[in-house]
């Protein structure tokens, strides 16, 4: 069975920075959780951040600044969190070259998990492009990470 990572908050585990999960019922995902073999991790409850925790975003860059050394995570309250992100983002990849996995559904617009969008870092609701820290040190790795609304593309890349 073909392993994929998929973010933990999205197989139902209550990680999100709310205390909830964010499962998915659609038919591709269930076809998805059949057909290969599952490996979950919350990269910031990996990183040693609580649950719940306050919100977190990207300071103005995104993932691959803060991977870089050249941005920030900085939660609501105006804590820096970069260290935790960054911890988490490296387990996140350990975890991958453990299991020698390639490819990745991670949560959209997390500051850790997002693939396309992450939120600007003025907490007002709005997204930008960009991705989060996990997303982009995976993918400087040549993991392949897709969001939970491209599962068709993820099964096409599994070949399943
Ligand atoms: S860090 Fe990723 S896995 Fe953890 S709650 Fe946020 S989106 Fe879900």
């Amino acid at each position: 069975m073909k392993k994929v990572l998929v973010s933990a908050c999205l197989m139902g585990q209550k990680v999100r920075y709310d205390g909830n999960a964010l499962t998915q019922e659609s038919e591709l995902f269930q076809r998805l959780v059949e057909l290969a073999d599952i490996v979950t991790l919350c990269p910031e409850v990996a990183g040693g951040l609580p649950t719940p925790r306050p919100p977190a975003e990207i300071d103005v860059a995104d993932g691959g600044a803060v991977v870089a050394g050249k941005g920030k995570v900085i939660s609501v309250q105006q804590i820096d969190v970069t260290g935790h992100f960054v911890s988490g983002a490296q387990k996140t990849l350990e975890l991958c070259k453990q299991h020698n996995i390639k490819i990745a559904i991670l949560t959209e617009s997390s500051p850790s998990c997002g693939s396309t969008l992450i939120y600007n870092g003025q907490f007002a609701g709005t997204k930008v492009s960009g991705h989060g820290v996990t997303t982009a040190l995976l993918r400087q790795h040549g993991i392949t990470v897709f969001s939970q609304f491209n599962v068709e593309d993820a099964l096409a890349a599994l070949e399943l």
